[in-house]
């Protein structure tokens, strides 16, 4: 999948997926939920029936390019990492090869962006080299929030979190590459056009989104703000991994309302392909237009 948004090139680099049952992931999705998302998405795997319904959770990354700037937006689980659960212990993933599909090597890349700090997000900032975790982009700035930083140094109930803090985060701080930075903070900018991170705490205490624009595009990547489209019906209803249920409710309600009346583009993290489109409001919530 990709989107040439004018001048703002975006390309997905996938890494793999997953299933989580629906009433695991989003707990409180009915039946009358799903006949609502049906009307504008609706994939053979799903199941009108909640108690029954599986969620496809697709892990990929994205790739921009702007002002000839090759801006990677979250870095998957990796391989080769030793992780306390199955869904991302040793994975041996093409997502390199697919990154070089993307038209970029290792070496190509100038800006890495996390949008926050859990195992799926950080894992390809390093890799394994002679038993050693490296920094897998050698010419990169690697940006973290530090309220992310700060809270995975300290604590996290989940320990392939913690884990993925210890092997993916802190290396590239202690190769000199990290710039920790606050939520709000702008990292390109030309004029009139950039990119920039806005807060958006609550599914981690340190979340972001990245926006950008160049020449009237603007495209933001959310993150985990959202994992799938049933939460564009029920942006009220927690996702399992949210740190902060109540904040991470109030963010998506926010950055979804932003996205509609913006009219921006949306690359979701974890959404079915093809995963970017055009948040709209609708009779119960949002909707989506997938591009
Ligand atoms: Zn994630």
């Amino acid at each position: 999948m990709s989107g040439d948004l004018g001048k703002l090139e975006v390309k997905s680099v996938r890494e793999g997926e997953g299933r989580i049952p629906m009433q695991f992931a989003v707990p409180g999705v009915t039946d009358d939920d799903l006949s609502v998302m049906k009307t504008w998405y609706w994939s053979d795997e799903l199941s009108l029936d909640a108690q029954a319904a599986l969620l496809r959770i697709e892990v990929r990354s994205y790739l921009m390019n702007v002002d000839g700037l090759n801006v990677l937006v979250d870095t998957c689980c990796g391989n080769d990492k030793q992780r306390s659960v199955p869904w991302a212990h040793r994975l041996q993933t093409q997502w390199l090869q697919n990154l070089a599909g993307a038209g970029c090597g290792p070496d190509d890349i100038h800006l890495v962006l996390c949008t926050h700090l859990h195992a799926d997000h950080v894992g390809w900032n390093t890799r394994l080299e002679d038993g050693r975790w490296v920094p897998t982009f050698p010419n990169a700035r690697y940006v973290f929030s530090r309220k992310d930083f700060e809270f995975f140094g300290r604590q996290t109930h989940e320990a392939h979190n913690r884990e993925a803090y210890v092997d993916s985060v802190l290396p590239v701080v202690e190769a000199g590459l990290a710039d920790i930075v606050d939520s709000d903070v702008c990292v390109h900018r030309e004029i009139e056009d950039g990119i920039w991170l806005e807060d958006a705490a609550g599914h981690s205490p340190g979340s972001v989104v990245v926006w950008a624009r160049r020449g009237g595009s603007r495209a933001v990547f959310m993150g985990d703000i959202i994992h799938h489209p049933i939460q564009l019906v029920r942006p009220d209803i927690p996702f399992f991994a949210d740190e902060n249920p109540a904040a991470a409710c109030a963010t998506r309600q926010r950055l979804l309302e932003q996205c509609a009346d913006n009219e921006s583009v949306l690359f979701p993290a974890h959404f079915p392909d093809p995963a970017a489109g055009r948040v709209r409001r609708a009779e119960r919530n949002f909707s989506y237009g997938f591009l």
